[in-house]
């Protein structure tokens, strides 16, 4: 299987910077082959980069989606419109949706199950917090938040909460713990998300099956280094 580096641009990057981006990582197009390099820019420039990356190694997919496929749901995309686009790949249930805006395991099954029947690979987020961590329960909130979509085909993308954007990551023994139990459960790929850089992504890339990046991820050169790491 070819390692995924995902980048996860959040609610960063205007037009301009974005294809800037774009730009710099088609330039290395042809040695990337051997990767599965997936990019997330938000909602607005989707289709855009989607048209400029046709017949590339480089592919674009959406940060979340809604958990209907069409209706009276103002402000939501639902999976069935990003399908209509091409886009193939869609971040399910990361811990910003899950904090921030409340978003529930019924909602990420709903939106993971509607993916997989538009033809989107879902990119389902797990990830305990420190207390969870501290007490050595994670284990179990990893679990509870698996078996909403057990038996589905997605690539799992471990995040844990207290490592997103703190520049604390657990230790390499810690991740290859998490990646086994999550193949233990059936899925057959593990990523690693949480303060990575090209300093730690060699180490990660050789106990999991890629990494989902956030902030290292907006800079071309550092996005490069972590792509060849
Ligand atoms: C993320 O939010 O998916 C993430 C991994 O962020 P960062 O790399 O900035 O910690």
């Amino acid at each position: 299987m070819k390692k995924i580096i995902a980048g996860n641009w959040k609610m960063n990057l205007t037009k301009q910077e974005a294809t800037f981006l774009t730009d710099g990582l088609l330039a290395i197009n042809e040695e990337i082959q051997d990767k599965n390099v997936i990019l997330f820019p938000n909602f607005l420039l989707i289709n855009e980069l989607i048209e400029a990356t046709a017949g590339s190694n480089l592919k674009i997919g959406a940060q979340n989606c809604a958990d209907h496929v069409k209706g009276a749901y103002t402000g939501e995309v639902s999976p069935m419109q990003l399908a209509d686009l091409n886009c193939k790949y869609c971040l399910i249930g990361h811990s910003e949706r899950r904090n921030i805006y409340n978003e529930t395991d019924e909602q990420v099954k709903e939106k993971t199950t509607l993916c997989l029947e538009h033809g989107i690979t879902p990119i389902v987020c797990i990830g305990e917090n420190l207390e969870s961590r501290e007490k050595g329960e994670y284990i179990n909130d990893l679990k509870k938040q698996l078996d909403f979509v057990s038996g589905m085909d997605v690539v799992i993308a471990y995040e844990p909460c207290w490592s997103i954007g703190t520049g604390k990551i657990p230790t390499i023994k810690e991740i290859a713990e998490i990646t086994e139990f999550v193949h233990s459960q059936g899925f057959k790929a593990c990523l690693y998300g949480g303060s990575v850089t090209s300093s730690n992504a060699t180490e990660i890339l050789g106990v999991s099956e890629g990494v989902l990046v956030g902030g290292a991820s907006l800079k071309v050169d550092e996005f490069v280094k972590i792509i060849f790491a």
